[in-house]
């Protein structure tokens, strides 16, 4: 197997990963340097994370025996893999969709079946079902917003699909790295009676990429398991620290969010512009096609001028895409105009 990577250029404007453009506040960093010097350095950290889970907990509005934290959202879905997935055992994914998934899925010896979109990228309902109901996944992923399409699903087709797994004991899983930006999540079906888990992260929304943290809300028979199976300490104490802190400034992400989907609709609509394909997106990231030059093409040539976004042109079933990651007014306003002028060359 290849790992997984994501190319990283030197340039000017990077639009590439999905990350935020703005950094989490001055105060928080002074208060987690503050916190460094407080650790106890020569002791293990807290094992379950306990602050930490209770605090994202009040956030979220469940209670910390409903909380998983791990090192990022990837970490949480291994772990989820790790205790659900496996040898004999199914994971079923809708291409595209984050690769991640079907990625973690096989490492961990589990056999993954991937169910196609439609060409407009959407999830048939009919189709779907009749591929769940044959297939009896363990594990069926859902990501909303997907990335890299950056669609939302609807509410019934996540209560469908939730529906079909729990006639015959499967997990849903829902990642919603991009939750925050979306108008409604699949959250509020978290309960002890369903096989649903929902995982969000602090790399995107939170402006933390660098302190690799993300969290799974789910029932608390699901909670037990996963940190039945997490490695011991896997959590250091600092982290745990800068998470907690970080939540002090929720107003802060929010305000951070509200100002990207603006964004998100001013690119939307400078795409539209444009002699491009885009899809509608509920996330910091909008995908495109070039009509009438190649992907890998307008790629480079946005590298040229400094740009980088996600060539996406060479993954299965998204043949000449490229994905943009909003970031600020400039950049944005500068990817823009790079690509106006490349596309009026010609
Ligand atoms: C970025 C991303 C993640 C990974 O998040 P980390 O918390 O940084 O590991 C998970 N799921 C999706 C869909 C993502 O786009």
């Amino acid at each position: 197997m290849a790992g997984y990577h994501s190319p990283q250029l030197d340039v000017a404007v990077r639009l590439n990963t999905n990350e935020a453009p703005e950094p989490p506040p001055e105060e928080f960093r002074r208060r987690v340097a503050e916190a460094a010097t407080a650790v106890d350095w020569h002791r293990y950290p807290e094992r379950d994370a306990s602050a930490l889970r209770a605090k994202i907990a009040a956030v979220e509005g469940t209670t910390a025996a409903n909380v998983f934290a791990a090192n990022g959202s990837n970490e949480v879905l291994q772990t989820i893999l790790l205790a659900y997935g496996g040898p004999g055992r199914t994971a079923l994914t809708f291409e595209p969709t984050y690769a991640l998934h079907a990625h973690i899925a096989r490492l961990a010896g589990t056999n993954v079946v991937e169910v196609e979109r439609t060409d407009g990228f959407e999830i048939d309902p009919a189709a779907a079902s009749e591929r769940i109901l044959a297939e009896r996944p363990a594990v069926t992923f859902l990501c909303s917003p997907n990335n890299p399409t950056g669609m939302v699903e609807s509410e019934d087709l996540i209560r469908a699909v939730l529906d079909l797994v729990t006639g015959f004991g499967g997990l849903l899983v829902v990642d919603e790295a991009y939750g925050q930006f979306a108008p409604w999540s699949a959250l509020e079906l978290v309960s002890d009676d369903r096989p649903l888990v929902v995982t969000r992260t602090f790399s995107k929304t939170w402006s933390m990429a660098s302190a690799r943290l993300g969290y799974a809300i789910g029932p608390t028979w699901l909670v037990s398991a996963l940190q039945a199976v997490a490695l011991p300490y896997h959590l250091d104490a600092l982290k745990q620290r800068a998470g907690e802190i970080a939540l002090d400034y929720a107003d802060h992400m929010h305000r951070r969010v509200s100002a990207l989907v603006e964004e998100r609709g001013r690119v939307a609509a400078g795409l539209a512009e444009l002699a491009v394909d885009q899809w509608p997106s509920g996330a910091n990231f909008i995908l495109f096609r070039p009509r009438d030059r190649s992907g890998p093409e307008v790629w480079q040539a946005l590298v040229d001028r400094s740009v980088l976004v996600r060539n996406c042109a060479s993954w299965p079933r998204l043949d000449g895409c490229l994905r943009v990651t909003l970031g600020t007014p400039e950049e944005n306003s500068a990817f823009l105009a790079a690509l106006a002028e490349i596309l009026e060359e010609a």
